[in-house]
């Protein structure tokens, strides 16, 4: 077997968790590679139901060693309530299943702060942000302002470089926003609180990745997030701060040599969206809320209601495209079983042009949705454990999504526990 990238096709939220939850029985190593504690993979197995933030999805399988790699924005204070949380249900976190990468940059509680005056100050003009500091921890990141987790290690220069560091952010925390200052005591008690009790977890997992991969072990590789939320290729400026895609994992899990077999996109079988941005296929008012009602749409960190709206094609096939994706997990059919019609949005029209082909993020504000209905199949299908047990609706519309988008769908889930799944390989 060979490794693996699991990546979302759109705005996150697609299920990812929950396929590498599945997939993981068959990988040796999962990495996170990007992002932060800022979204929620929700797992739900034998151990019972995990909204997991940082944790790779598989630190709730037994055997499995997880990696948080260096591109992804390590935030020990939630990391260690995660454990935390994890732990209390019976899952156990130690060095042995889980790695920091000594190259990873850490969240400073200052990041925290300025996410959330950058929010204010923007008032109606704000980004959505999830206020867990990750925009300003990625621009710190590229200023090369912040600290690595290897240098917990050498508590001396920690000390001094974390000073340095807080005179040169206290100057935009008092001049810009007039906010309260952090003093050198106030580093002390974060370092002692949480950042030196993550030291144990942290070392070269380029290393131990290269050697893995020598050894015959397989490696999954895990994103955050979706293709439309990505740094360079989503829907700027309302994206997140890291690069999302398949192409950035061998990057940011250390093991900038590493080769990905196999890239499985997840696509939720309708469209959600946490935030603000465009989102043109939204739905609203009633069929919103029976749509968002019926999948449970909520988002796993914030609780937000997501916004919710028809399967869009455009998007999808876009997400697909940029992912280099080689197989589809679709995931939450179920979830339309109560729609008598199912729209899908086909196409997109800009500038009263009907276009196949997603747009500049501009013009997404002035794209309007062309809108296709299918029979819906009215019945229950989430006990369905083979394809062609499906009622027939339910088999065309998954038809129609493979051809559209020009990718073999090699799972169907219908339901979020470990077994509700539909392995379809070679179209059946
Ligand atoms: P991720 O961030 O991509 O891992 O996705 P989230 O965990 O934020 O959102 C997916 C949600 O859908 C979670 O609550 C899952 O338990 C749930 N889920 C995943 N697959 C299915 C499915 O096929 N059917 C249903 N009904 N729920 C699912």
């Amino acid at each position: 077997m060979s490794n693996c990238a699991v990546v979302g096709i759109n705005w996150g939220d697609e299920g990812k968790g929950r396929m590498v939850d599945l997939l993981s029985q068959e990988y040796d190593i999962v990495v996170r590679f990007q992002g932060g504690g800022n979204a929620g993979h929700t797992v739900i197995n034998d151990k019972g139901k995990f909204a997991l933030h940082l944790l790779p999805s598989g630190i709730v399988r037994d055997g499995v060693v997880n990696i948080l790699g260096n591109g992804v924005a390590l935030d020990p204070e939630n990391l260690l309530n995660e454990i935390g949380q994890v732990t209390e249900k019976g899952v156990s976190v130690t060095p042995e299943n889980l790695k920091i990468s000594d190259r990873a940059s850490l969240l400073l509680p200052w990041h925290r702060d300025l996410d959330e005056l950058e929010e204010q100050r923007l008032a109606d003009k704000k980004f959505g942000s999830t206020k867990q500091g990750i925009a300003p921890f990625y621009s710190d990141k590229y200023q090369k302002k912040t600290i690595l987790a290897g240098e917990l290690l050498y508590p001396e220069h920690l000390k001094q470089h974390l000073k340095d560091l807080m005179e040169w952010k206290n100057l935009t925390l008092t001049k810009v926003y007039n906010a309260k200052p952090y003093t050198e005591a106030d580093l002390d008690k974060w370092v002692d609180t949480y950042a030196n009790k993550i030291k144990d977890f942290v070392c070269d997992t380029g290393v131990y990745l290269k050697e893995a991969n020598k050894a015959g072990k397989k490696i999954m590789f895990e994103a955050q997030l979706g293709s439309l939320r990505d740094l360079d290729y989503g829907i700027h400026p309302y994206t997140t701060s890291s690069n999302t895609m398949a192409a950035y994992a061998p990057i940011g899990s250390g093991y900038p040599g590493a080769k990905i077999d196999t890239v499985l996109g997840i696509v939720k079988a309708y469209s959600t969206c946490v935030g603000e941005g465009p989102f043109v296929s939204e739905m609203f008012g009633e069929e919103a809320e029976a749509l968002r009602k019926e999948g449970d749409e909520y988002g796993a960190k914030t609780g937000r209601p997501r916004r919710v709206g028809a399967m869009d094609i455009v998007a999808t096939r876009y997400g697909v495209e940029v992912q280099a994706a080689t197989e589809i997990a679709l995931t939450k059919l179920d979830v339309l079983s109560y729609m008598d019609k199912i729209p899908v949005c086909t196409h997109y029209e800009v500038d009263g042009q009907k276009t196949d082909r997603f747009p500049f993020p501009v013009a997404l504000d002035y794209a309007k949705p062309v809108i296709e209905y299918f029979d819906g199949w009215k019945c229950d299908i989430s006990g369905v454990k083979k394809w062609e047990d499906l009622p027939e609706a339910a088999r065309n519309y998954v038809l129609f999504i493979e051809k559209q988008i020009d990718c073999p769908i090699t799972y169907v889930s219908v339901g979020p526990e470990r077994d509700s799944i539909i392995v379809r390989k070679d179209g059946k």
